[in-house]
C-alpha cells in the first residue's frame, strides 16, 4: 500500500472536461447487466455451496422496506406511496417467508457482521413491526457482536420514542435523509423537513449510543443556489453528523415519473450545480470533513476514513463499507445481494414478490455469475474507488494476468487522462492524482467492458 494523500483539488475545467455520464459502480458488473438466465434456481444452487472450498466470508443483510407516506418528486428509488399502513404488516409477513428460505438454503455461518434497513422509508413501519422484523431476522440470522447494523431514517416521520427502540433492537448507525433544509427547495421537491425535527433525531440517536450518524444532502434540486445551499451547509455543520453523501440530483423524468413534478426552469444551470458543489467541498473540507471519495465525506476519526487510510476500505451496494468482501443476502422487493461470485436481484413488485413465496420459491428476478474477467474488473474498480490507486503487481498476482498486455487498450485511453492531470501510469503504480479524484468513476469507466462501445451511456446519470 502507498502512503494516500487524503488532499484531493477541485478543478472546474477538468470536470468539465471529463464529466460524462456513468455508473456509480455499487456493483460490478451493474444490475442493469445482469440477465433472466440467473434465476431462484442457480442462485439457491450458490446458496447451497458458500463453503466449497473451505471459504468462509461473514455476511451481511440488506433490507429493502419500499413504503413511503408521501413522494419526493427528486426519487429515482423502487418505493410504494402509501397511508395504508396495514399493507406493511402482510409485507413483514412475507419478508419472514424469505428469510426462512434463505435461512434453510444457506450454507455455512449464519451469522451477519452488517446489517442495513434502506426503501422506501424503513421508519414507515410501526414499533411493533419493527420489533417483530427484528425477532424473525433474530431467529434465523445471528447479528455478532461489534458488527455495523445501520437503518436509513426520514426524520419527518419519527420521535425520540422511535429511535431509543432502534437503539435497543440492536441498530448502532443511522443515515438521515435531509438534502436541503432551504424552505423553498423543500417546498419545490414537496419535502418539507425542518431543521430541529432533524436536529431532534440526530440527538435522540446520539442519546441512543449510535456511533456514527451520516446525513444525505443531493445538490442540483430546483430553485437551489450557492446562497440557499451556503446556509443548509451552516446548518448541516451545525448537526456535526460523522459521515455525509452529497449526491448530485440527475433529472431523468423520462426515467423516474416523479421527477416529471419538477420544474426544469427552476433547476439550476450546469455551471451553477458545479459552483454548488465546490462550495459545497470547501465548506465540508474546512468543516474537518475528509473526502473518502465519490459523494463521501466523513470526519477524520470515522471508521470509514480510519479503513481508508489502512487500506481497508470497500464498496457495496450501499456504498462505501469498512468490512471485506462480505456474501451479502438481500430481503424484499427488488434488493441485490451478492453470494460469492454472483449477484441478484429480486422482482420489483409486491404482487411478483407474494407470488413467489406462496410457492415457496426465492423471488430472484435476474442476476449474474461473474466470469474470471468480471472478477479481475471488479477488483480493479474497487481498488480505485476506495483508495484511489492500484498496484499492477498485485492484479497480476491474483488474477494471473500480464496487466500491460491485457489492458493496453485501457492503458492507452489512460494516457489522455495521464496528459491531464488526472493520474499517473508508473511500472508498479496507477495513482489517481488530486486533480483526478472528483473523476474517479470516469477512470474506473475505463475498465469497464461493458460500457466499451456502449452506445447507452446516456441512461445513467452524469457524474457530477
Ligand atoms: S426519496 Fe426516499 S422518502 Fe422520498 S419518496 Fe423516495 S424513497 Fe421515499
Amino acid at each position: 500500500m502507498q502512503s494516500i494523500p487524503q488532499e484531493f483539488i477541485f478543478d472546474p475545467q477538468l470536470i468539465r472536461r471529463f464529466d460524462v455520464s456513468g455508473p456509480r459502480y455499487t456493483s460490478y458488473p451493474t444490475a442493469d447487466r445482469f440477465v433472466e438466465a440467473f434465476n431462484a434456481d442457480a442462485y439457491q444452487a450458490w446458496l447451497g455451496r458458500r463453503t466449497v472450498g473451505a471459504i468462509s466470508r461473514p455476511l451481511s443483510l440488506y433490507v429493502h422496506i419500499p413504503f413511503c407516506n408521501t413522494i419526493c418528486y427528486y426519487c429515482g428509488c423502487n418505493k410504494i406511496i402509501t397511508k395504508d399502513h396495514g399493507r406493511s404488516a402482510k409485507y413483514i409477513h412475507y419478508l419472514g417467508k424469505e428469510l426462512a428460505l434463505h435461512a434453510a438454503a444457506l450454507d455455512g455461518t449464519h451469522e451477519a457482521i452488517q446489517m442495513h434497513w434502506g426503501g422506501g422509508t424503513p421508519t414507515f413501519l410501526s414499533h411493533e413491526e419493527i420489533v417483530m422484523l427484528m425477532e424473525t431476522i433474530r431467529s434465523h440470522f445471528g447479528l455478532l457482536p461489534n458488527g455495523e447494523y445501520s437503518i436509513e431514517v426520514d426524520p419527518r416521520k419519527v420521535d425520540s420514542a422511535t429511535v431509543q427502540l432502534l437503539g435497543r433492537q440492536g441498530f448502532n448507525r443511522m443515515s438521515v435523509g435531509v438534502q436541503d433544509f432551504d424552505p423553498a427547495v423543500q417546498l419545490a421537491v414537496n419535502r418539507v423537513q425542518s431543521f430541529e425535527e432533524t436536529q431532534g433525531v440526530i440527538e435522540a440517536a446520539r442519546d441512543s449510543g449510535f456511533k456514527s450518524i451520516s446525513v444525505d444532502l443531493i445538490y442540483g434540486l430546483p430553485k437551489q443556489n450557492v446562497i440557499s445551499f451556503n446556509r443548509t451547509l451552516d446548518q448541516v455543520i451545525q448537526l456535526g453528523p460523522d459521515r455525509l453523501s452529497l449526491y448530485s440530483y440527475a433529472h431523468l423524468p423520462g426515467h423516474f415519473k416523479p421527477q416529471r413534478r419538477i420544474h426544469e426552469a427552476e433547476l439550476p444551470s450546469a455551471d451553477a450545480k458545479l459552483q454548488i458543489l465546490q462550495l459545497a467541498i470547501r465548506r465540508l473540507t474546512e468543516a474537518g470533513y475528509v473526502f473518502i471519495g465519490m459523494d463521501h465525506f466523513a470526519k477524520p476519526d470515522d471508521e470509514l476514513a480510519v479503513a481508508q487510510r489502512r487500506g481497508r476500505l470497500h464498496r457495496n451496494f450501499q456504498g462505501y463499507s469498512t468490512h471485506a468482501d462480505t456474501d451479502l443476502l438481500a430481503i424484499g422487493v427488488s434488493s441485490i445481494g451478492r453470494m460469492g461470485p454472483t449477484y441478484s436481484q429480486n422482482v420489483r413488485t409486491l404482487e411478483e414478490y407474494y407470488d413467489y413465496l406462496d410457492r415457496d420459491q426465492l423471488p430472484v428476478m435476474r442476476g449474474l455469475e461473474l466470469s474470471a474477467d468480471d472478477l479481475l474488473r471488479r477488483s480493479i474498480i474497487q481498488a480505485l474507488m476506495c483508495h484511489f490507486e492500484l498496484s499492477i503487481e498485485s492484479v497480476e498476482i491474483a488474477h494471473l494476468i500480464d496487466f500491460r498486455s491485457y489492458f493496453s487498450q485501457e492503458l492507452a485511453e489512460l494516457r489522455d487522462m495521464e496528459k491531464a492531470g488526472l493520474l499517473e501510469i508508473g511500472d508498479q503504480w496507477i495513482t489517481i492524482l488530486p486533480r483526478g479524484r472528483m473523476l474517479v468513476r470516469v477512470i474506473a469507466m475505463v475498465f469497464d467492458r461493458y460500457l466499451r462501445n456502449d452506445r447507452e451511456r446516456t441512461r445513467y446519470s452524469k457524474v457530477i
